[in-house]
């Protein structure tokens, strides 16, 4: 079994076609964990990780650091026609028992994807993504579920957190998403007992290759991201779930072991990161 550790299959790039799209990863041995980045992709991820009740398809919940301001709306995310597609981007208000709710379900297999994006920045934004991260810190304390966190550009303060809040994670904590951090972030968050995941961007560029090399094979997984960064040979096409191969191929060569011996790890590390059979 492949898996794809951080997609969006349930997002307004495939309003149309989702089950078609997952259909396609399931047929080609592709599980996934679509990934919930504010309140109703979160709830949408759910629903659809039921209608394949008995498949490895599996959702997290949380509150994405960009949709913690009204600023930044994603057409691929929530759709063109906001009132069409009954998604918002509202510049949400974190709310604790939301998401502790929703991450009672049994489908779901970690809260967020949260964290901290400095890419992007209004005024208040750095004490506002803080105080939304470490609400669901607690959230995933709270139900016993693993972290999917997102960083760009801020992994000292994110690693500081972390470190902050250290008694709350479990000892497989997560997992950082299309990793970007150096290598000594790397040694850090390892330490802090997180895995990582590596997506469609290892294809195309080797800027990643130094953390990949010191990353133990039980701390790896694979993602797509999709719809975004598709991998090569794909580019320029929509990104999806089948596509994660591509990533696993690539990461095999880079750790000198066989394709199927990285399926196999990969695989056996999701199924003991986010606790799935
Ligand atoms: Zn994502």
């Amino acid at each position: 079994m492949y898996f794809d550790a951080h997609t969006h299959a349930h997002f307004a790039a495939f309003a149309d076609d989702y089950r078609e799209v997952i259909k396609r990863a399931l047929d080609a041995r592709v599980g996934m964990i679509n990934v919930g980045t504010q309140r109703d992709t979160s709830k949408r991820g759910i629903e659809v990780a039921h209608e394949f009740e008995n498949d490895p398809v599996y959702a997290t919940v949380g509150l994405h650091p960009v949709h913690t301001e009204a600023s930044f709306h994603d057409a691929k995310e929530l759709g063109d026609n906001e009132t069409a597609k009954g998604f918002t981007s509202r510049g949400e208000t974190f709310d604790f028992e939301y998401y502790r709710e929703l991450a009672t379900d049994p489908k779901v297999v970690g809260i967020g994807e949260c964290g901290l994006d400095y890419y992007r920045l209004g005024p208040d934004s750095k004490t506002k993504q803080a105080e939304v991260f470490i609400g669901q810190i607690e959230v995933a304390q709270a139900v016993g579920k693993p972290l999917m966190i997102h960083c760009r550009d801020a992994f000292s303060d994110l690693i500081t957190i972390l470190k902050e809040h250290r008694s709350k994670l479990k000892p497989d904590a997560g997992v950082i998403h299309f990793f970007t951090g150096t290598p000594e972030n790397t040694r850090e968050l390892l330490d802090l007992g997180f895995g990582f995941t590596f997506g469609g961007v290892v294809t195309f560029a080797r800027d990643y290759d130094p953390s990949i090399n010191i990353i133990p094979l039980d701390k790896i997984l694979s993602e797509t991201d999709a719809p975004y960064v598709t991998p090569a040979p794909y580019r320029g096409k929509r990104n999806e779930p089948a596509y994660v191969i591509e990533a696993v191929k690539k990461l095999a060569e880079l750790k000198g072991i066989e394709l199927a011996e990285m399926e196999a790890q990969i695989w056996a590390n999701a199924q003991r990161i986010f606790d799935i059979s």
